[in-house]
């Protein structure tokens, strides 16, 4: 059970990520598997939609016509009872007519029977024209003409041989394209026979330009809400022709058509998308939601994954935190204790050659440098980490840094039985700006890890030169190495490498922060090498310079043979 819990613990970022990560697939899935289904039945079912809404379009045409051609063609029988004999004394039709004036025809006109004096019946038609001379009129010979009295015929048939129809339903003729003919057979009140017949001649322009297009425009946007202004309505002849009509947006294919009923049978409406297919529709319906699904999901998943890593983060730094005070009580002690013995030592008189005090005295002012130097870690972590660190940068010779270091730890790289090879460039270096107290402070960091990490070697080499605008301060070992994927790592606060022998070297973790935070305050960059239990090199790059200055940097400066000659190092002249 604790195993469990300290293996969720560690990987809290992986397990909380896979928890929200494969529900969230398995929806990814299955949502692609009913977009995928969608995709394929959408065009059909929205081929249906459009085939009801032309049906619904199709079926108010005809009621349109119906309805008002039966009101309007309803004129009343008395008005024949005279015209059979007076074809001027249509007043009464002509005052209907008047009265129930229907814009979708464009022309009107009554269709009557007479006798010769010489005997004999003839049938006539006469089109209503109240602003002419006379508002009933012959017009024989003309195409409205033909047309209207082919459509009268088979009504009038019944008035002239004085029989009664089965049906008395409004008739379209359309035999002539251009001029279709409603008609309404008017029969007698009294016993049912046909005395004329009311028709009207349909007026085509009209139904293209106002009447379809009026319809369309009000209705399409109800039923198309999303897409209507995507979506076009075709009007085509029998021969599938497109019609000029009132919406100018035009397709080549309908996806969906359905035919005119009762007027302009011939004649179809059909419809599609502007600019694509119904197909093409789905596909990008299609390619849409599921980016945007896994938009969703990538954000989710990122989102998560951030705040657990925040999370994963946060349980480390509190980790180590907890680390460093247990590592650092036990640093702070252990030089305590040995001051302390060898303090109780000196002051009880129990040793008294001179070689051991002296030897005593040594281990003292060895340990307390190391307090020194850990309580100075600790205080400049806690102003770096409050942003108060400051630095005192001044132009000055970073060999005398680095030798005057060497020369402060060499009493404890002598006890611990370290040998020390320096290597300098053999001339003097030019000056640069920094801070001496940090610089000396980041070295010394990296000359204990290197005591701290050697594990059985006992050699540190440490090199200094000058190199493409920078000097370059490098301490190698030969100890235990750091792990390629840890380098990185190490500079980060806290953070000690958690495997093999660093076990058993106690440390704050602060070290190489300090170091790294040091090295970039002065532009400068930190590199690390070697390889895992064959030694490290950890490498200072400060920029040299200001050229102006490095003139006199010159005649300032010891040469190097000499300075290595005072401190008793093994120097080593370095290739360039
Ligand atoms: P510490 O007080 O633990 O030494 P540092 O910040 O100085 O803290 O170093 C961080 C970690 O980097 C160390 O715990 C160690 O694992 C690794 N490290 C530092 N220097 C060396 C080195 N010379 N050789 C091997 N490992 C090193």
């Amino acid at each position: 059970m604790f195993k469990l819990r300290e293996f969720f613990k560690r990987h809290i970022l992986w397990v909380g990520l896979s928890v929200v990560a494969v529900p969230l697939l398995i929806l990814l899935g299955l949502q692609y598997r009913y977009l995928s289904a969608l995709e394929w039945s959408l065009p059909g079912a929205r081929k249906d939609l459009m085939r009801s809404y032309l049906s619904e379009v199709a079926s108010k045409i005809e009621e349109y016509y119906r309805t008002s051609a039966d009101r309007v063609l309803n004129v009343p029988p008395s008005a024949f009872a005279v015209a059979r004999t007076d074809e001027r004394s249509l007043s009464e039709a002509a005052a209907h007519f008047e009265k129930n004036q229907f814009k979708a025809a464009r022309r009107l006109f009554v269709g009557l029977s007479g006798e010769y004096e010489s005997g004999g019946s003839y049938v006539l038609v006469l089109f209503y024209d109240p602003a002419g001379e006379q508002t009933f009129h012959r017009e024989a010979g003309s195409r409205d003409w033909s047309a209207a009295h082919a459509a009268i015929a088979s009504w009038m048939i019944y008035n002239l041989t004085n029989t009664t129809p089965d049906s008395t339903d409004l008739t379209v003729d359309e035999r002539d394209p251009n001029v279709r003919v409603i008609t309404k057979p008017i029969l007698d009140e009294k016993n049912s026979m046909v005395v004329g017949v009311a028709g009207m001649i349909v007026d085509q322009a009209f139904f293209q330009e106002t009447l379809l297009p009026g319809m369309i425009e009000e209705s399409l946007p109800a039923h198309f809400p999303e897409d209507y202004q995507e979506t076009v309505v075709n009007l085509r002849d029998s021969e599938g022709k497109l019609l000029p009509e009132g919406r100018q947006a035009r397709i080549l294919n309908d996806e969906a058509a359905v035919p005119l009923q009762f007027v302009f049978s011939d004649w179809r409406v059909g419809m599609g998308m502007l600019h694509m297919t119904e197909k093409q529709w789905a596909r990008r319906l299609f390619a849409f939601n599921l980016s945007l699904s896994l938009l969703m999901t990538a954000l989710l998943i990122g989102g998560i994954a951030m705040a657990l890593r925040s999370a994963s983060r946060e349980m480390k730094l509190s980790q180590m935190k907890a680390d460093f005070v247990s590592n650092v009580s036990h640093e702070l002690r252990t030089p305590l204790a040995s001051i302390r013995v060898f303090g109780e030592f000196l002051r009880l008189g129990r040793v008294k050659e001179p070689e051991k005090i002296r030897e005593y005295g040594e281990y003292i002012e060895t340990e307390s440098r190391r307090l020194t130097q850990l309580i100075n870690n600790i205080l400049d972590f806690s102003k770096i980490e409050s942003g108060h660190k400051t630095y005192q940068f001044e132009e000055a010779d970073v060999e005398d840094v680095v030798l005057e270091t060497l020369r402060a730890f060499k009493v404890r790289l002598d006890q611990c039985g370290f040998n020390i090879v320096f290597e300098s460039p053999g001339r003097p270096l030019p000056s640069a700006v920094i801070d001496a107290d940090a610089i000396a402070q980041a070295f010394t960091n990296l000359l204990d890890n290197a005591v701290k990490y050697s594990g059985s070697s006992s050699e540190i080499a440490v090199r200094l030169e000058e190199k493409d605008g920078y000097i370059i301060i490098s301490v190698t070992d030969h100890g235990i190495g750091i792990p390629r994927e840890e380098r990185e790592k190490i500079f980060d606060k806290f953070y000690r490498v958690s495997t093999g022998l660093v076990h058993d070297v106690k440390g704050s973790g602060l070290g190489l922060a300090i170091v790294k935070h040091i090295v970039e305050a002065h532009r400068g960059k930190m590199i690390v090498e070697g390889k895992q239990n064959a030694g490290s090199t950890f490498t200072i790059h400060l920029p040299a310079g200001p050229d102006a200055k490095s003139g006199s940097h010159e005649e300032e400066t010891q040469p190097a043979d000499e300075k290595d000659a005072s401190l008793g190092l093994n120097t080593v002249p370095s290739d360039n």
